[in-house]
């Protein structure tokens, strides 16, 4: 049975060095860090996202501001909030949540975020950096920043000689997370759905990463004995045996089948999940500190 990491414990750990360096940015200079967070409509789950982001934000010591737009906020108003917050020397870190409601245009208003407020680490400039292998000076993206902490805590910092194999390719997630194997030093795949022979292809993985959208892809003869396995996929399904019209969360990934495979796994949920919102937070006081001219801890 594969050892499961417990994305739990690994984030409150995260928070734990968040809320230090928050802490020791404030003894220094009397600032603390400051994150905006924009949410647009009333979609109830990005609502829920919000609060809980906002809620952490304040446990970590932050001034922690939040922005509610009504659905029928325009590009033009939503641009001019962006601008105000990037002119904003109290604030650090800049997410709008996603998705936009259908009439507005996401990436404009994802450019036009200063990048080194760009928390969520979706800007171009962002994303060059981590392409061309500059982790000191950007911001990454904080789901693959997350999936990396596992990674780096099962294999250590160097990769040389393991092959990793990333399911997606997104520039959320697939991307980044393929950029930032490839910065350890693994040799990396990154499939998609076009992808021929997925499976064998898999087989090959020392490091299997599965992002994809589809509930229990991932099979276990597709998994390389003693492999880590990553599951950052969300899937809610019917789940009758918890009662009528009950659902629950499952990954990517076959958990239980290919726990037998594998040498580590995450469950869902609580594996990756929970990191996403700690990387948020070390974004944030990581973008706090640099924009007082201190070095940041590394997360
Ligand atoms: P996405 O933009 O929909 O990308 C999905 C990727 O999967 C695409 O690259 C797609 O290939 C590939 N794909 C689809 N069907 C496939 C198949 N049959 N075989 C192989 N590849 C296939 O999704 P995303 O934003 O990267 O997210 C992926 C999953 O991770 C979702 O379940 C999402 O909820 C979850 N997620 C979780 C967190 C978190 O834990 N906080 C954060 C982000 C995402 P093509 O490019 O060829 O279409």
């Amino acid at each position: 049975m594969a050892k499961v990491i417990d994305g739990k414990a690994v984030a409150a750990e995260v928070i734990e060095q968040v809320t230090a360096a928050s802490n020791a940015l404030e003894a220094q200079t009397g600032s603390r860090p400051g994150l905006a967070v924009v949410i647009v409509g009333d979609d109830p789950a990005s609502h829920v996202y919000v609060s809980s982001k906002s809620r952490m934000a304040k446990q970590c010591g932050f001034k922690s501001v939040q922005h509610t737009l009504p659905l029928e906020t325009t590009q033009a108003e939503l641009e001019a909030l962006v601008a105000q917050l990037n002119e904003d020397p109290q604030i650090h870190g800049i997410l709008v949540q996603l998705p936009l409601p259908d009439h507005l245009a996401a990436d404009p208003v994802i450019q036009s975020i200063r990048p080194e407020k760009d928390v969520d680490g979706l800007h171009i400039v962002n994303a060059g950096k981590l392409m061309t292998g500059d982790l000191e000076g950007g911001l990454i993206s904080c789901t693959p920043a997350g999936a990396m902490l596992f990674v780096r805590q099962t294999h250590g910092e160097d990769l040389s000689g393991l092959n990793a194999v990333v399911i997606g390719r997104s520039n959320l997630f697939g991307k980044p997370m393929s950029a930032l194997l490839l910065a350890a030093n693994a040799t990396v795949t990154t499939a998609h759905s076009r992808t021929k022979d997925l499976p064998g292809v898999c087989r090959n993985a020392d490091i299997l990463v599965a992002a994809v959208g589809r509930p229990r892809m991932v099979k276990p003869d597709w998994v390389k004995p003693g492999a880590t396995v990553i599951d950052v996929g969300i899937n809610r399904i019917d789940a009758p045996e918890r009662g009528e019209g009950k659902t629950r969360l499952v990954g990517d990934v076959a958990f239980d089948e290919c726990a037998e495979v594998a040498a580590v796994i995450t469950p869902v949920p609580g594996g990756v999940g929970p990191m996403t919102i700690a990387m948020l937070m070390a974004n944030t006081v990581t973008a706090a500190m640099r924009a007082h001219g201190i070095k940041p801890p590394a997360f």
